[in-house]
């Protein structure tokens, strides 16, 4: 199919690059920096960033959880203010990702090169390749259909209008509308192309080899969680991107946040015992990758201790899933008179934690050990 140049977007991404870096630098070398621009530029900012990853992304994409009228507008109006186009197309564009990834149906394919799945693509008119059919649920949606008719406008009116007359209220409504439009929206634009370049390139497969997403920290710094990429491919459906508690995912803690005063609800998280079956088999592969020149009678009895391990640390693990949700029921239940049955569920738990933590340990010095690739060391292992 023959690739036809999307003037309108070229030329705005040239100008809002060039008018961000050039106009900018101008503007703040006659001018300097008032303390309203950097909060027009880190409010704009944060609330179009938050309203791609938890909005665009994790509501209207992937419907990873349920989501208020309010909330809802909210994503509309300050997703439109990223100049990423309506939710409509963005979804289809996601979504296409998602099903086709990796092949000439995706519409930033990283093997097409970085700079293609970075911005290359957007230079291109997708109307012909973009099936609306992947979105059909959003188009029953009243509010999304108005922001699709009302996007541009929106995106000026929010996006540009408004951090001008915020300047405009100390009297510097162009630094207002360089630092909080221009300036804002392509940081704003990188750090969400980073995702479909630098998430397809860099990073760690921690959950799955069947596609090329990557997990790593700092690209979740600067995306709001979205660097952890390898996991959001492999589990798709859940509202977590950095799937543990420490692991940096704004997106992820404002959702959670928006539970507790109902905006939002049904919180889809994947079963902890998928998420830990996907990361034991992918550090096998790993290792398998790393000690495939053993001899063969070795090998096969590397496997089959592996196997073992990794039964005996995924059935700890169960089993202490299992007794911490009866110990939380028995929290919560007022049949329970007596303290002295819930300090024995306690117990009964705190022992049960204890293998969990001895069977993680095993199965990582198992990795090491063999990962280490020394005959002596993988024959101490008595297996
Ligand atoms: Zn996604
Ligand atoms: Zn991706």
């Amino acid at each position: 199919m023959k690739k036809i140049i999307d003037w309108p977007t070229t030329l705005f991404l040239i100008i809002s690059h060039f008018i961000g870096i050039v106009g900018t630098g101008i503007y703040v070398y006659f001018n300097g920096v008032h303390p309203i621009e950097i909060f027009n530029f880190v409010l704009f900012y944060a609330l179009t960033g938050i309203s791609i990853t938890a909005g665009y992304h994790r509501y209207f994409a992937h419907r990873s959880y349920e989501c208020h009228f309010l909330l809802r507008l909210f994503y509309l109006i300050f997703g439109a203010c990223a100049y990423e186009n309506s939710v409509l197309r963005w979804a289809c564009d996601h979504r296409m990702h998602h099903k086709h990834v990796d092949t000439d149906l995706d519409p930033y394919n990283i093997k097409k090169g970085g700079w293609y799945a970075h911005i290359g693509w957007i230079f291109f008119n997708r109307s012909e390749q973009r099936n609306l059919e992947h979105v059909k649920d959003l188009e029953k949606d009243p509010l999304v259909l108005w922001q699709g008719k009302y996007y541009l406008l929106i995106a000026i009116m929010v996006g540009s209008v408004l951090p001008f007359l915020i300047g405009l209220s100390v009297g510097r409504p162009w630094g207002g509308i360089l630092w909080g439009g221009f300036f804002r929206v392509m940081f704003v634009h990188h750090t969400t192309f980073f995702i479909n370049s630098l998430a397809h390139m860099i990073g760690r497969q921690t959950y799955t080899d069947q596609d090329s997403s990557r997990d790593s920290w700092w690209l979740a710094f600067l995306t709001y969680g979205e660097g952890y990429h390898n996991y959001h491919h492999k589990f798709q459906a859940d509202y977590r991107n950095g799937v543990h508690w420490y692991q940096w995912d704004p997106s992820k803690w404002m959702i959670a946040l928006g539970s507790w005063f109902n905006l939002t609800n049904r919180l889809n998280r994947t079963p902890s015992q998928k998420i830990l079956s996907a990361k034991l088999e992918m550090e096998m592969l790993c290792l398998c990758k790393k000690v495939h020149w053993v001899p063969s009678e070795l090998w096969e009895r590397i496997q089959s201790h592996l196997e073992i391990v990794r039964h005996e640390l995924e059935s700890a693990h169960a089993r202490w899933l299992e007794l911490k949700s009866r110990y939380e029921k028995a929290k919560r239940s007022r049949m329970i008179q007596s303290g002295r049955v819930l300090l024995r569920w306690k117990h009964r738990l705190k022992i049960q934690e204890r293998k969990f933590e001895v069977a993680k340990e095993r199965w990582k010095n198992v990795l090491l050990v063999c990962g280490h690739g020394r005959l002596e060391g993988i024959r101490s292992l008595e297996i």
